[in-house]
């Protein structure tokens, strides 16, 4: 059955009624179909792998809720380094600002998880319900036993693979050895957690059983802001209209290298034609260029009628790479790149934050000025640390009581300490400061925070 062609004032997904047509893009192959199943079995280690990787005793990357840390490749941020996020996020934030001026969506099409995992569905759907022309079959058959019990091996594959990636998921949240014991602990012993990977392998197995392309097409922000992104110079996937034109048969006196085979279009995960010029819905996966190259080998025309290049650069014009908005986002990546980087320098394997103890700011006994302090001292570091306290001002006579004993933190525990810190009334003439500084037993790092101290103005 001949399939009418997709046009960009219709959106692929959806029939003319405002049903789902459900697309079944054909199996590509070629260079950029290898070299991306390659990328996808590099990327799903990745996702898999940092929770198991250990770096300094903890997981690459490990978000330990329970104790308010934050575990990255060997460092350990806790809540009061939530500022060093901003820098990350901005800084990732630019660089796919950078990525997507120059490259277009090449983090869809080669990075992103949606992808990558909705390849995997797709090769789960090929090896159950056979190529694109056998599934639009089995969709128009009634249902038969045959036809039940394949949906319900491809489903029952889906929740598997959906309930592997919860599991992965979690794992990012909760330690290991303690997932492990949860798994083989009943349901009821976790219910939370149960109920949380339940609902995310729900919800995984709608993307992958119905949702599909349509996160990338409806849902997607990343996918909306691409267009303010890209310009005529960004390199994109595209059809060379002017080598392609006119359409026709090989050998058709005029035609252009286009045989109007449609292969570009039956492989198109999303299913557009690409040969009506760049899209929203192209997440860039190259699966078009492949098919497009095969067809023009075995017509022995050269490949690259689609492929990559940038608007511009079809229209014969000349591609600029380095232009404004390149150099403005590279110079915000490189402000969060570097500001990032000295922050983790000057990065310290303990903290201390100092609060004033709630009541009144301060106290007048035994001819002294009293000031009250809470002082909590949180060791970032997986083996166990003894501190020592020193209290200073700049009133020479401070006399400070808390700092007596060394304080012996756990691998990553806290601890508090109660600190008196006094100033003789006569010495006190409105407005002094206090010091307190931790300083590791073996004296290599030290922290240190500032407050006033508070006491009567006369
Ligand atoms: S048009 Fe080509 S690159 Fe874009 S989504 Fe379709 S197959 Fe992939
Ligand atoms: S695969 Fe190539 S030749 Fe065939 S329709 Fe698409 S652009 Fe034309």
């Amino acid at each position: 059955m001949s399939i009418a062609l997709p046009t960009r004032e219709t959106v692929t997904t959806i029939n003319a009624d405002g049903s789902r047509r459900f697309i079944h893009a054909a199996t590509a192959r070629g260079w950029f179909t290898t070299l991306r199943t390659l990328a996808s079995i590099v990327l799903i280690a990745v996702y898999a792998g940092l929770p198991w990787i250990n770096i300094n005793g903890n997981p690459a990357m490990f978000f330990d809720i329970a104790n308010q840390q934050f575990h990255l490749f060997g460092l350990t941020l806790v809540t009061q380094d939530l500022w060093l996020a901003f820098f990350i996020i901005s800084g990732a934030g630019f660089g796919l600002f950078f990525t997507t001026a120059l490259l277009g969506r090449v983090w869809c099409g080669w990075a992103c998880p949606q992808t990558v995992f909705l390849d995997i569905v797709r090769r789960i759907e090929r090896w159950v319900e056979g190529d694109a022309p056998q599934r639009r079959h089995l969709d128009r058959e009634p249902w038969t036993l045959g036809k039940t019990l394949k949906r319900g091996v491809k489903n029952a594959l889906y929740a598997v693979f959906a309930l592997l990636l919860a599991h992965v998921f979690i794992s990012y949240f909760v330690s290991l050895p303690r997932l492990w014991r949860m798994m083989a602990a009943a349901p009821f012993e976790n219910w939370s957690a149960f109920l949380f990977v339940f609902a995310m392998a729900g919800a995984l197995w709608f993307n992958f059983a119905w949702f599909r392309e349509q996160f990338c097409i409806v849902l997607c922000p990343y996918g909306r802001l691409q267009s303010a992104l890209i310009d005529n110079d960004s390199v994109i996937i595209g059809y060379d209209t002017k080598r392609g034109e006119p359409r026709g048969k090989k050998g058709t006196f005029g035609a252009g290298d286009c045989v109007d085979c449609r292969r570009c279009v039956q492989v198109c995960p999303t299913g557009i034609d690409i040969r009506q010029g760049l899209q929203l819905e192209c997440i860039a996966c190259a699966a078009c260029i492949d098919a497009c190259d095969t067809v023009m080998e075995k017509i022995d025309r050269p490949r690259g009628l689609v492929r990559y290049g940038s608007v511009n650069g079809f229209a014969g014009k000349k591609t600029r790479y380095i232009r404004p908005r390149i150099i403005l986002y590279t110079v915000l990546m490189l402000i969060g790149a570097t500001v990032m980087s000295f922050s983790i320098s000057t990065f310290k394997p303990a903290t201390i934050s100092l609060l004033r103890m709630s009541g009144a700011p301060y106290f007048l006994a035994d001819g002294n000025v009293r000031n009250q302090f809470l002082l909590r001292i949180i060791n970032k570091q997986n083996r166990p640390e003894v501190f020592q306290i020193r209290i200073s001002g700049d009133t020479p006579e401070l006399k400070s009581s808390g700092t007596e004993e060394l304080v012996q933190t756990a691998a990553l525990g806290e601890q508090m300490r109660p600190l008196v810190v006094m100033i003789p009334r006569e010495k006190f003439h409105g407005f002094a400061s206090v010091k307190v500084q931790i300083v590791s037993a073996d004296g290599k790092f030290n922290a240190e925070q500032t407050l006033p101290f508070l006491g009567p103005t006369k």
